[in-house]
C-alpha cells in the first residue's frame, strides 16, 4: 500500500494516522491556553517514554454503540455481516449518565485532561450528548468529538458548541461524491457537507477561534490513496473553513496479520496514556480491540484510577515496553504493528 505523503507536512503521526498542519488563518492552537502546550507535551512523553503516571490523560468513552451508517469498511457492519457479537456482548446500548458523571469527576480528580465521546457508535444518537460536553467542560476537560455528521443540523453543531465542545473530527472518506457514497453508506454527500459548513459558521459567529476543526479519511486498502484524491480531499475541506485534514491506514479485516507481524518490534504509546471506556462500562486499553479480547476492568465496578495501576494493565504493558507486543496474543494478530510499519 502506498503511504506517499501529501506536498504538506505532517504535523501530527500516531502509529496508523497522519495530520497535516492547519494553515495560520485556521490555526485554532495559539487560542489555547499554555496549559494545553504541557498536556501535548504530556502526551507525547507517556508514549514515548512509556510511563503511564497515575492516571489517563485521556478516556476515550462511547456514549454508545448504535450508530446510523453501514460504513463498508467499518468493524461493525463486517462483524454484523459475520455473526460475530464480540463487540457488543450486551447488543446494542447507551452509557448510564450517572457512570460518565462517576468518570468525570474522579478523571478531573486525578489529572484528566482530555474525553472524546465516542468509540464504537455514532455519538449524535446519544440524547444527552450536550449534557456530556458541559459536564466536562466544567471540569476544565477537552471534550472531543468523532462523528460523521449526518445528524449535525445547524441547531444541534449550536447546542454542541455552547455546552463546551472544544474539538470536533469529521469522518469523511471521500472527496468525491459517488465514492464516499458508496463507502458512508446511509449519508449524502452534499448533506453532511452542508452540516460540516453550518457548523463552522456557528463556530466562527460565535467567536470560537479555540475550537479545533478535522476532516479524516480512512485511506483506501486496496493502494487507490493517490496523491490527487488527498490533494482534493485537502482542497475540499480547506475551502470549508476545516483546520485539520487527517489520513488513516484501514484495517484489512480479511486479512491475517500474525505473519506480517513477526520480527517487528512495537510497542502501543496509547497504553501509557488513554483508556477506553465502552457503553457498558467496560475499560479497554486501545482502538485496536474491538473484539473486547484485552478488557482491563469494569469501570461500574472499579475505580479507574485502580483499573489503570491494576494487575490486567501491568501484564499488558510490561511485555510492550520490551518491544515485543506479541507476547500477547490479542497484539499478535492486530493490524497496528504492521501498519505502524509505514510510519
Ligand atoms: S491490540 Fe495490542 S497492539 Fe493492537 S492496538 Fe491494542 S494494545 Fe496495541
Amino acid at each position: 500500500m502506498s503511504v506517499a505523503k501529501s506536498r504538506e507536512e505532517p504535523h501530527y503521526r500516531g502509529p496508523t494516522y497522519y495530520e497535516l498542519k492547519a494553515p495560520p488563518e485556521l490555526d485554532w492552537r495559539p487560542f489555547r491556553p499554555a496549559s494545553y502546550l504541557e498536556y501535548r507535551l504530556e502526551w507525547d512523553r507517556r508514549g514515548s517514554q512509556m510511563d503511564p503516571g497515575r492516571f489517563p490523560l485521556h478516556l476515550d468513552i462511547d456514549p454508545t454503540n448504535r450508530c446510523n451508517l453501514a460504513c463498508v469498511m467499518c468493524p461493525r457492519t463486517v462483524y454484523a455481516r459475520e455473526g460475530r457479537t464480540a463487540w457488543a456482548p450486551r447488543g446494542l446500548g447507551d452509557m448510564d449518565f450517572a457512570l460518565y458523571e462517576r468518570l468525570v469527576e474522579e478523571g478531573a480528580a486525578e489529572g484528566l485532561r482530555s474525553v472524546k465521546l465516542n468509540f464504537l457508535g455514532e455519538p449524535l444518537l446519544y440524547p444527552k450528548l450536550a449534557a456530556m460536553i458541559a459536564l466536562a467542560a466544567a471540569r476544565g476537560l477537552y471534550a472531543m468529538l468523532n462523528t460523521n455528521a449526518v445528524l449535525l443540523t445547524p441547531a444541534k453543531g449550536r447546542e454542541l458548541l455552547e455546552a463546551g465542545l472544544t474539538d470536533i473530527f469529521f469522518s469523511f472518506d471521500s472527496p468525491y461524491p459517488a465514492e464516499y457514497e458508496r463507502i458512508r453508506r446511509g449519508a449524502s454527500f452534499r448533506g453532511v457537507l452542508d452540516n460540516i459548513r453550518a457548523f463552522i459558521q456557528s463556530k466562527d459567529e460565535m467567536g470560537l477561534k479555540s475550537v479545533q476543526t478535522r476532516a479524516s479519511m480512512v485511506l483506501p486498502a486496496d493502494g487507490g490513496d493517490s496523491e490527487k484524491t488527498r490533494s482534493d480531499y485537502l482542497r475540499l475541506f480547506r475551502d470549508l473553513g476545516v483546520a485539520e485534514i487527517g489520513f488513516g491506514l484501514p484495517t484489512d479485516l480479511s486479512r491475517d496479520y500474525e505473519p506480517l507481524n513477526r520480527g517487528l518490534n512495537f510497542s502501543c504509546p496509547d497504553l501509557f496514556r488513554r483508556a477506553f471506556v465502552f457503553w457498558d462500562g467496560a475499560v479497554g486499553p486501545c482502538c485496536g480491540d474491538w473484539e473486547r479480547r484485552l478488557i482491563m476492568g469494569d469501570a461500574k465496578e472499579r475505580r479507574l484510577l485502580d483499573i489503570w495501576g491494576g494487575e490486567e494493565y501491568r501484564a499488558l504493558r510490561a511485555p510492550h515496553s520490551r518491544g515485543n507486543f506479541r507476547e500477547i496474543p490479542a497484539c499478535r494478530i492486530c493490524s497496528v504493528p504492521y501498519l505502524a510499519r509505514a510510519f
